[in-house]
């Protein structure tokens, strides 16, 4: 066999050099590797901007203490990774597989140039390929999912190579961000994290993780959503919590619902719901946080203040959109993925379908109460009163339904809807 010269990574949900088998398998096969990253103006940052920026910068400081360096370019993907193969005389480029409608035909145009294209695994913990029901091409169900996920041998994790071997090019540009995101964004900052995590909450979550202003999940899906952690790392080393663990597999299962069904964030997985309201002073209400149900607003303005939201509010927020007002779920999904930090195609537009009934509940018709989810798991207002200042001093037994109490509140908007 041909050793190639020279391989190119192409860098883009996979931002570590940890666990990274695309990087450590290019290492193995070349003489030289040129790390790549391409940021397409075809694809808006959104919210998400500073946060790559960030992930991008560390990635660089990593590939620098190995000897080698992140090139980045600007322009569609293809045709720059190919600019740099003429340019640094590789021979093939090695990529983590993804699974959405872009990232695939990405995947095809590569597969039709005139070099070697491979994909790793590295973005899930499960490739989703590999697993495949007795009928049909995907699971669209979580448990039978979750069932042959957990009793699979996954790949072992590979190793962080010491030292990367690079031609000489001119590194380009990280563009700086524009505003600072609410977290840091890196592989450094998600291990700093994660070890915090592991080390003091890991043990609460089992019990508190629905609790909203508990602050029990670990927080590290923006780290995910772009790669700075791998996830089977993260599953490997928290295996002792089962329901965390069980977790991380709800984010393989999107994935390979996507990969079967790639328009997932325009088309209904499960048609025939019926017809969408349209009405934008109620949307606009709703992405405000100005609905006058505290525990909605409080979710859409912890996404306003913070690009993230808790699991509990995401599912509150998406089914009163969707199922008690009767706005289309696109409506929700493509605000979400506007701000989310950790907004991506799989889990925002999955999730969305999933609680508007037209994705993969088995109870497609259930409808969340936002008033008795919010005196369950925010009993004592917390959360509400985080977010919601207008209702700082208003007392418990009337924060769930503000319009019982006897006098309107002052500066908080009258309910566009009462329970
Ligand atoms: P933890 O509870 O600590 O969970 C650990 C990890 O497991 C998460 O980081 C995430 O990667 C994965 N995970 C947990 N719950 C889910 C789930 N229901 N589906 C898929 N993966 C899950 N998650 C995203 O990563 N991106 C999105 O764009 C997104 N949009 C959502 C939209 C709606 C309407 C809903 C209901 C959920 C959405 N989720 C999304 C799933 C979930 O809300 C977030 O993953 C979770 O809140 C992230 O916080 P955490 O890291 O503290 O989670």
């Amino acid at each position: 066999m041909v050793v190639p010269e020279v391989i190119i990574v192409l860098f883009n949900r996979d931002l570590r050099i940890t666990d990274h088998p695309a990087l450590h398998q290019a290492c193995q096969d070349a003489r030289q590797v040129v790390p790549l990253f391409v940021i397409d103006p075809a694809i808006p940052p959104r919210g998400r901007a500073g946060f790559l920026a960030e992930c991008l910068e560390d990635l660089r400081r990593s590939l620098r203490e190995r000897g080698a360096d992140l090139m980045v370019r600007r322009g569609d993907v293809v045709e720059e990774t190919m600019k740099v193969a003429a340019a640094t005389g590789a021979t093939a480029i090695y990529a983590s597989g993804d699974v959405t409608a872009r990232a695939r035909k990405r995947e095809g145009r590569f597969a039709r140039e005139n070099i070697g294209f491979q994909t790793f695994p590295g973005i899930t913990i499960v490739p989703p390929a590999q697993l495949r029901p007795a009928t049909g091409d995907h699971y669209r169900v979580f448990t039978p999912f979750y069932r042959a996920w957990s009793e699979i041998r996954w790949r072992p994790l590979v190793e962080t190579p010491e030292t990367i071997s690079m031609p000489e090019v001119r590194p380009g540009d990280i563009p700086p961000p524009r505003r600072r995101p609410h977290l840091p964004g890196g592989e450094r900052e998600v291990r700093r994290r994660l070890d915090l995590w592991l080390r003091h909450c890991l043990r609460d979550y089992a019990d508190g993780h629905d609790d909203l202003a508990g602050d029990h999940t670990s927080r590290l899906s923006p780290y995910l959503r772009f790669g700075c952690v791998s996830p089977l790392e993260l599953a490997t080393r928290s295996g002792a919590s089962e329901e965390f663990v069980r977790q991380l597999c709800w984010r393989d299962f999107y994935a390979q619902v996507t990969f079967a069904f790639p328009r997932i964030n325009r088309d209904d997985y499960r048609p025939g719901r019926g017809e969408w309201r349209h009405d934008k002073e109620v949307e606009d209400a709703w992405r405000e946080g100005m609905t006058g149900v505290p525990v909605v607003d409080a979710g859409m303005r912890q996404l306003i203040a913070e690009g993230w939201m808790h699991n509990r509010a995401r599912l509150i927020v998406a089914s009163f959109l969707t199922k008690t007002l009767r706005i289309d779920w696109r409506v929700g999904a493509d605000h979400f993925e506007e701000l989310l930090l950790d907004g991506d195609v799989a889990n925002n537009y999955g999730n969305w379908q999933w609680v508007a009934g037209t994705g993969n509940d088995t109870r497609p018709y259930r409808m969340l109460s936002p008033v008795r989810q919010a005196k369950k798991f925010d009993k004592d207002g917390e959360y509400i009163r985080r977010y919601v200042p207008e209702l700082e001093n208003v007392p418990t037994a009337t924060l769930h339904e503000p319009w019982r109490a006897p006098s309107p509140i002052l500066g908080y908007p009258s309910p566009i809807w009462r329970g």
